[in-house]
């Protein structure tokens, strides 16, 4: 079985981010916008690099949970405002890519 080493945070991130943008109200949900979040939100936080086998993530994203989700919906918020104040989608739209 192969072993990998994986960060658990960004799992966790993958895994809530749009749980968390949906109690953010007036936030931007295109994919630019949704994506500068995530790269925030992943730099404030502390990566934590488990090694695991297949399988194995998940119960480590379990008790990794627990203590966190307070944590990252503060720091998501955080990175959402900061986004909303000066949001990259301009570019984007202006190239037609609307949503
Ligand atoms: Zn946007």
């Amino acid at each position: 079985m192969a072993v990998e080493v994986k960060n658990v945070v960004e799992i966790f991130v993958d895994q809530y981010l749009d749980k968390t943008l949906d109690s953010i109200p007036g936030v931007c949900r295109c994919e630019q916008c949704v994506a500068d979040i995530k790269a925030i939100t992943l730099n404030s936080m502390k990566p934590k690099y488990v090694s695991t086998s297949r399988g194995e993530v998940l119960s480590k994203l379990k008790a990794f949970d627990q203590g966190n989700q307070v944590e990252l919906l503060c720091i998501v918020k955080k990175a959402a405002d900061m986004v909303m104040t000066n949001p990259h989608h301009e570019v984007v739209k202006k190239k037609g890519n609307v949503l």
